[in-house]
């Protein structure tokens, strides 16, 4: 693929109007394209005969539409599926569909290559960060994963922390969101953050998204231990802006809180919890981790999940406790990445 061409997948509405502007043609040929790559998934200008022939050839001597083909799909007893994508540079990320009933199923894409974040309980921080993912990276994995069937909703929660590429993840939104695209309502797609505060503060200015806080401590002693970020933003900073951004953009933030054995589980963390959370539009989702091979941590015993959410409960703070959902495949973000670069290495070593 030639590399002066454009990729139709990178940009925007307001982007496209302004390349075809400069190719002499009318705002509203933007919406007729848009509707050929994200509702009829025609990836050949050839292909979209509502355009005359000539502007047709224009269009592909200028400009392409890239997709992705996942490189590995592994699907779990409970129909969770990983997609694992290879990227024109080599470099692998993942995509993960998680059925929610019968219809509805919940997609989980991933914003960078790596991660430079170094949360202790995820396995892609260990992997330090490669590079940020193109606006058209993001994009691509639900293209492709819709391919799969439909998708209800969208979750930035995968490999990368979105704010840390803020301008590639808001122009992809802003895709996602498109009514003659893909055509995603702002309330179907949620930003996951390990809390970067600047960040969320200038997203909030920038775009509308659900927006979820990785928050899995009630202290800065223990978050400063579980996530070295705290030490930038500590919690009386973080807080604050979450409190912001619920009011700025009146949703609910949703606090993911990952319970782990022995280190921030108990009820003197869920108290602590309930006071820090005080004044915050907000709601809480609780996650037992997910102890593997080599994990660094325990799991909680059952009694103490079950304490905890009705800790939070009893003081009317809304507490849902996800079920981990593929346990049979690649548990965690960044997992199936792992495996996958194991798998390649023991090939390297045969
Ligand atoms: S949990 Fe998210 S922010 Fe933290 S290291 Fe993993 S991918 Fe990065």
């Amino acid at each position: 693929m030639s590399t002066h061409k454009i990729d139709l997948k990178s940009l925007n509405c307001q982007q496209l109007e302004e390349f075809l502007s400069r190719m002499g043609k009318e705002k509203y040929r933007a919406k007729q394209i848009l509707h050929w790559i994200y509702q009829r998934h025609v990836l050949d200008f050839e292909e979209m005969t509502d355009l005359a022939k000539k502007f047709r050839c224009d269009l592909a001597e200028q400009a392409f539409i890239s997709s992705f083909l996942p490189e590995m799909v592994e699907t779990s007893e409970d129909g969770t599926r990983k997609y694992l994508f290879r990227l024109d540079d080599g470099q692998t990320i993942e995509a993960v569909r998680i059925p929610m009933d019968e219809s509805r199923a919940t997609l989980c894409i991933s914003t960078q290559v790596g991660c430079a974040m170094g949360c202790q309980f995820c396995m892609t921080g260990t992997f330090g960060l490669a590079r940020n993912l193109r606006t058209e990276e993001i994009v691509n994995q639900v293209c492709a994963a819709l391919q799969d069937g439909p998708i209800s909703n969208i979750v930035l929660m995968g490999m990368g922390e979105p704010l840390h590429n803020l301008d590639n993840v808001v122009t992809a939104l802003q895709i996602l969101y498109l009514d003659d695209g893909l055509g995603y309502g702002t309330r179907r797609v949620t930003l996951s953050t390990c809390g970067l505060v600047p960040e969320i503060r200038e997203l909030s200015r920038r775009i509308k998204v659900n927006l979820a806080v990785s928050l899995n401590a009630s202290t800065n002693e223990i978050r400063d231990r579980l996530m070295p970020v705290n030490q930038r933003y500590p919690l009386e900073e973080l807080l604050p802006a979450c409190r912001d951004y619920a009011q700025t953009t009146k949703q609910r933030v949703t606090f993911e809180y990952i319970l782990i054995g022995d280190v921030n589980n108990s009820i003197a963390d869920a108290k602590r919890l309930v006071a820090l959370l005080h004044g915050v539009r907000c709601k809480v989702n609780l996650i037992a981790y997910n102890e593997h091979q080599g994990a660094p941590f325990n799991a909680p015993s059952e009694e103490s999940i079950k304490a905890f959410q009705s800790y939070l409960l009893q003081r009317d703070i809304v507490a849902t406790l996800r079920a981990s959902k593929g346990q049979d495949i690649s548990a965690a973000c960044g997992q199936l990445k792992g495996k996958f670069a194991e798998q390649s290495l023991n090939c390297t070593f045969e």
